[in-house]
């Protein structure tokens, strides 16, 4: 490309009898250089060719005559729009049409974005962990989310808005109620079609079960479960939200056994986030109304998470 641009372009006493073609010609090239120059060391970090943008670009240009400008600069800008158009087919579009795929198949209450998130009310250390998490780099080796905390505080907005994150950046990420996943592998476990379910389940990067604990008491769906995240273990991350501090974990796995065997595996890679705030539906609805007392509005703490956190 390079080379190609400095044989078209005209120079000294060439440059006066240069046509407005050969310029536009340059020029295009020029603009062909800078926006695929621009767009490898976006995509490869490759540095581009600024040479051709020195020689085709404005600054050579300035000392053409005026038609020959203008006939430049648009040529600039019909030779970018067109590289652009071209670039959008190969790379763009490729990666935005994956895009609207992960975001369809990801199922994330479409409500719940870091944009409608305030994380005014929360801990800083919580805030700094949100925002690592959103970048991605905890999939790389599978690592698991936990959110723990009383209801309203916000543990499924969070979640969901690192989803969407994820999701925009790439990555695979699946939202399902805890309750329903596990009817859903109860029901392909009676098909006999557990462990294609699980295999499906495994396309995900970022598997965000929300509010663990509010099962039907059922040793079924706790045993699902529990095959679930045994299968994940050290594979593929896991996100959950529950109100169940650790120690209240046998009241979804039911015996202490598969309890304790359940929060080994989860907890071994894993990041735990403490919602240790007031519920954001009271904090509003005091709001609105400063003077309703509402018992039990102040956060409790969870003793567990922090036992781990410490480890
Ligand atoms: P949890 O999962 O902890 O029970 P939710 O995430 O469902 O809580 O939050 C309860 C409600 O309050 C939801 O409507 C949610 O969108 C909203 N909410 C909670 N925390 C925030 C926040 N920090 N910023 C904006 N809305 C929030
Ligand atoms: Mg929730």
């Amino acid at each position: 490309n390079e080379t190609a641009a400095v044989k078209v372009l005209p120079n000294g006493a060439q440059q006066q009898r240069a046509g407005v073609d050969d310029l536009e010609k340059a020029a295009v090239i020029g603009a062909k250089a800078r926006a695929v120059s621009g767009l490898q060391s976006r995509l490869f970090g490759v540095d581009g060719v600024r040479a051709i943008e020195r020689v085709a670009g404005n600054r050579r240009a300035d000392q053409f005559p005026h038609r020959w400008r203008l006939g430049a600069e648009g040529a600039v800008a019909r030779g970018l729009a067109a590289v652009d158009a071209q670039c959008g087919d190969v790379r763009f579009s490729a990666a935005r049409r994956r895009v609207a795929r992960l975001r369809r198949a990801a199922q994330l209450p479409p409500g719940k974005t870091a944009q409608t998130f305030d994380p005014g009310r929360l801990p800083p250390r919580l805030r700094q962990q949100l925002r690592e998490l959103a970048e991605g780099r905890f999939l790389e080796t599978p690592t698991n989310v936990l959110a723990f905390g009383l209801p309203g505080t916000g543990k499924t907005h969070a979640l969901c808005a690192v989803g969407h994150q994820l999701v925009e950046t790439g990555h695979s990420v699946l939202f399902v109620p805890a309750y329903r996943l596990a009817q859903d592998l109860l029901a392909a476990k009676r098909d006999l079609q557990l462990p294609r379910a699980l295999r499906k389940l495994d396309q995900f990067e970022f598997l965000l079960l929300d509010d663990l604990g509010y099962l039907p008491q059922g040793a079924d769906e706790s045993q699902v479960l529990f095959t679930l995240m045994a299968e994940r273990y050290e594979r593929r991350s896991l996100g959950i939200t529950s109100n169940l501090v650790f120690s209240q974990w046998d009241k979804i796995f039911q015996n202490p056994m598969a309890t304790a065997a359940a929060i080994d595996r989860v907890v071994h890679h894993a990041v735990i986030l403490e919602f240790d705030v007031p519920s954001y539906r009271i904090n509003q609805a005091q709001q609105h109304d400063p003077q309703r007392s509402v018992p039990n509005a102040e956060p409790q703490k969870v003793p567990d998470a922090k036992e781990v956190n410490r480890q």
